[in-house]
């Protein structure tokens, strides 16, 4: 599947990319990739499958291990993204790069080199491309979508023509959303050249005039995207390797554990991130959230853990409502929670045992006396006992938490948090970074919990993980379920499409 520059050559063709991060990550195992001039060039792929990196090495923020780069014809070597800039090539990523205490005006001259381009062109700029901002407002006072609107401003005030955008919409209202395309089309007819960073399929139909699918740092094929169908494009995007040798006996559901109803949940920059999600989640049963990453995951299990407080809708833990309890209480009620980031739930230099009671300190009595002492017996005898239980490979219970290994830092994890014998438990991307015999124990220890009938919410974006440990599955798409379907049953396109912005009605009903 490949698809050639229509009428020209390629402005920038990038040639067997191989990259390997200094911990040994292989994130491109040596990709091609062409981008047209004055076109709208669609990178699509699931998380992880290479596309920021094959971006951000275009934009001269790393270097490949391998591979050429040609832009308009001549190979380059980029050393910084300054060089990639001289040869008009700009990245606009998630993270916003503008000083907050600057003006809109301060923040687009800053990066200007030697001429700095004055007022009257700038507001110049903003006529031509439509990307209307307030130039003298700091930027801290500006919305995420405005913010965006100056990032895109400041690159083409620095004469960039070969435009980079990273997941763009992530935080952008549909109607900004909309404003963003119709930016774009505007700076394709006026010759510039966009790569299109995203997973969302429906946006490759809103914008693209071509695009190309990466998976796990392998090219899977660059098409033109009116010759695709969004069925073409799940395929592509999704692939799964063997079926894991999970063994996991038939779920016994028993009577329902937590209920969320029509949830609403703000993500940090003020904008919602759950956007009106419900489900129930039954005792003795894995219920995952799969679903690309940032699109309300996260949000969604701080809210249930009480660390984020939702804006609307209601959370329900056997039939009484926990919706506005804090964290401590709901902890006490059974619901514990292994967050993605193991550096949140750790301290890293403090030893285990030191790190045993830090989720319960505000509660627990067994661990910490009437008058608020730590009651050190109690604690080093915990501490072992979830060493022991959860093998945790560690010279001692006083060894710092930093000193372990990633797979026995997630064990120690796991393990104090099942020790208070929840009856919820969250897990997010419990497995990631781990050792093959790291994840299948962890892996193990899910489906034990919910044999022993505990409500298990599993979020991962690992495919294979969701789908072979899941009883019933929900994937979540900026911020709504698409759909909550049995594992068992979905095909690799549906869950593809899901993935990329489709409900599971309209799939089934055959409108896409
Ligand atoms: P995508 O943008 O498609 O989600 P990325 O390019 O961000 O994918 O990541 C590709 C792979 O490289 C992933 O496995 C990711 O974990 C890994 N990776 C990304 N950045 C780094 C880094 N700085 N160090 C090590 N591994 C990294």
């Amino acid at each position: 599947m490949n698809s050639q520059c229509p009428n020209s050559d390629p402005v920038v063709v990038m040639k067997n990319i191989v990259k390997v991060y200094p911990d040994g990550t292989v994130a491109l195992q040596g990709v091609d990739f062409e981008l047209c001039r004055g076109e709208i060039h669609g990178l699509l792929g699931e998380n992880g499958a290479g596309k920021s990196t094959l971006m951000k090495i275009l934009a001269g923020l790393i270097k490949p291990t391998k591979g050429e780069v040609v832009v308009r014809g001549r190979p380059v070597k980029f050393h910084s993204p300054a060089d990639a800039l001289k040869q008009g090539i700009g990245i606009v990523m998630q993270g916003l790069s503008l000083v907050p205490v600057f003006t809109a005006y301060e923040n687009i001259i800053l990066g200007a080199r030697r001429v700095k381009p004055s007022r009257g062109e700038i507001e110049k700029l903003m006529q031509e491309t439509g990307l209307i901002v307030p130039l003298d407002t700091p930027v801290e006072n500006l919305s995420f979508g405005v913010r965006q609107k100056i990032e895109i401003l400041k690159m083409l005030a620095l004469n960039v023509d070969i435009l980079i955008l990273d997941e763009p919409t992530t935080n952008l209202s549909p109607t900004e959303t909309r404003d963003l395309f119709k930016t774009l089309l505007k700076l394709k007819e006026q010759g510039k050249s966009i790569v299109l960073i995203t997973h969302k399929i429906r946006e490759i139909y809103e914008a693209t005039d071509r695009v190309t699918v990466l998976r796990k740092g392998r090219l899977i094929g660059t098409v033109e995207t009116s010759k695709v169908t969004p069925r073409d494009l799940a395929k592509m995007m999704v692939g799964r390797e063997v079926e894991l040798s999970i063994n996991k006996p038939p779920s016994k559901p028993g009577e329902t554990a937590l209920k969320v109803e029509d949830l609403e949940v703000l993500g940090d920059l003020g904008v919602p991130a759950v956007r009106g999600v419900s489900f129930e989640v039954r005792y003795g049963e894995i219920f995952g959230i799969a679903g690309v990453e940032g699109n309300g995951q996260i949000e969604l299990a701080e809210a249930i853990v009480g660390m984020r407080k939702p804006v609307r809708g209601r959370i329900i833990l056997d039939d009484e409502e926990i919706t506005v309890l804090d964290t401590s209480e709901r902890y006490k009620r059974g619901i514990a929670y292994v967050p993605e980031d193991r550096k949140t739930s750790l301290i890293m230099e403090f030893s285990l045992v030191e790190n045993t009671p830090l989720t319960e300190i505000t509660y627990s009595r067994e661990i910490v006396g009437e008058m608020g002492f730590v009651r050190m017996k109690q604690l080093i005898e915990k501490t072992t006992k979830i060493v022991r239980e959860y093998n945790v490979i560690t010279p001692s219970i006083y060894t710092s938490a930093r000193a372990l290994s990633g797979g026995n830092q997630q064990r120690f994890i796991v393990g104090r948090e099942l020790s208070k014998d929840p009856k919820v438990i969250i897990v997010a991307q419990p497995t990631r970074g781990l050792d093959v015999a790291a994840t299948e124990y962890v892996r193990n220890l899910l489906v034990e919990m919910r044999s022993k009938g505990k409500a298990v919410i599993l979020i991962s974006s690992d495919l294979d993980e969701v789908l072979s440990l899941s009883d019933r599955l929900a994937v979540m798409y900026n911020g709504r379920f698409m759909g909550i379907v049995d594992p068992s049953r979905i095909t690799d396109e549906e869950l593809g499409l899901m993935m990329g912005g489709y409900t599971y009605e309209e799939i089934k009903a055959q409108r896409v």
